[in-house]
């Protein structure tokens, strides 16, 4: 048998994609499971997207475009970060790939040497630590439950950093916690990094169109422009116009470090699908009208199902803030359920594979996101589905 890298030998698949297989397994086995693991809009792809795409491919704009994203992409990623955020990025200093994922994992190829630390504030997006074992990396996990609203204070990101922290990862509003720093938060980070100038910050904005609570998005270069030289700033067309399966992300950052990022990916995948950056073109340039209707659906479920969870016994939940998950505190109704020997062991593995096998309810263990004891709910279904799936969850609990 040939032996595995090292490399590989370090991570584990996407435990999100894991139980969102296993919840389509055992549907396809005739099993009634509703599945709350989803990690995406269940609207469809706007229709203007689709046709500007079909005029693309009979147009035979079917071949290789420039590695880093066709120039007409890059001029709406350009025109987008300054109408929604107000910054300033050439050409040179945007670089467009194969999904938000992608993104992320050129730059932190980019930045992280073998031993490097990388600070993620946890409840984190599955994938950041694992990408930064791929790199060789460290991740320094600072955690932030439920009891400081799932966010990491100014305090414990100045005692995270050491002498080896290169990267600092921020993700508002955050997958899976809901949790949306303010403009006055992310200012007391900001300023803790003004100290250490050799930390580069990922700002992960995918879901800044998802915003639940009214508020205008904001980001740590927002906060703290200062930090403009040592900032990437990474965000996709994924979760806003339900564009998940196009696979289009991009970032805007200091061109010597997008400038490596295009060259890591011109030798892994080069360009993204040509007739994807077509479709991602007209999102971005388009009647932005079609976000509307999908946030206001988001917002009536994040009610339904954090009022749902905080009436079941030992569930506590915050209403989110932004994103389309709840991360519920389960720790109580675990120990209760584990004390009446109805799990095999106290873990929020234990209980989620407890829901699907009893409830018929498919969410993500909170330890998939670094928080133990929690779950992740994605709100991105029919209400009929989320009224059905959280009468079952209650009635097993009461
Ligand atoms: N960042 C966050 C926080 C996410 O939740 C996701 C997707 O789940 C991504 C990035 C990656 O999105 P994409 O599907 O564009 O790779």
């Amino acid at each position: 048998i040939v032996e595995l890298s090292k490399r590989v030998q370090a991570i584990k698949p996407s435990p999100t994609l894991a139980v969102t297989a296993r919840a389509a397994r055992l549907k396809a086995e005739g099993k009634d499971i509703i599945g709350l693991g989803a990690g995406e809009p269940d609207f469809d792809t706007p229709q203007h997207i689709k046709e500007a795409a079909i005029a693309a491919i009979r147009a035979g704009f079917t071949k290789y475009t420039a590695v880093g994203g066709t120039p007409g992409l890059k001029k709406a990623i350009i025109s987008k970060f300054k109408r929604d955020n107000g910054f300033d990025y050439t050409a040179r200093q945007i670089l467009v790939s194969c999904g938000g994922k992608q993104s992320f994992f050129n730059l932190t190829l980019s930045v992280i040497n073998p031993g490097d630390e990388v600070i993620i504030p946890a409840p984190y997006w599955v994938s950041y630590p694992d990408i930064a074992l791929i790199a060789g990396g460290r991740p320094v996990i600072v955690e932030a439950g439920i009891e400081q609203d799932f966010k990491i204070t100014a305090a414990q990101l100045e005692k995270a950093i050491t002498p080896r922290t290169r990267m600092f990862v921020i993700n508002s509003p955050s997958n899976p916690s809901g949790g949306v720093y303010t403009l006055d938060e992310l200012k007391a980070l900001g300023e803790v990094l003004l100290k250490h100038p050799g930390i580069l910050v990922a700002t992960d904005d995918m879901y800044e169109h998802i915003l639940l609570s009214g508020e205008k998005f904001v980001n740590i270069l927002n906060a703290c422009p200062d930090l403009y030289s040592r900032t990437v700033v990474l965000n996709g067309v994924s979760k806003a116009y339900a564009m998940t399966g196009w696979r289009i992300g991009y970032c805007g950052g200091p061109e010597h470090i997008v400038t490596a990022m295009e060259n890591i990916q011109s030798q892994s995948t080069s360009n993204p699908a040509s007739i994807s950056q077509v479709a991602a073109e007209t999102a971005l340039n388009g009647d932005q009208s079609c976000i509307g209707p999908m946030v206001a659906a988001f917002k009536e479920r994040n009610q339904f199902v954090t009022n749902a969870l905080n009436a079941m016994p030992g569930v506590k939940c915050l209403l989110s803030g932004g994103a389309f998950y709840a991360f519920a505190d389960t720790r109580e109704a675990i120990g209760k359920l584990y004390a009446r020997g109805l799990l095999n062991e106290s873990s929020d593995i234990a209980f989620s594979e407890y829901l699907l096998e009893h409830a018929g309810v498919a969410v993500v263990p909170g330890s998939a996101f670094g928080s133990e004891g929690y779950i992740r709910l994605s709100f991105a279904t029919s209400m009929a589905n989320l009224q059905n799936a959280l009468g079952r969850i209650a009635k097993m609990l009461s």
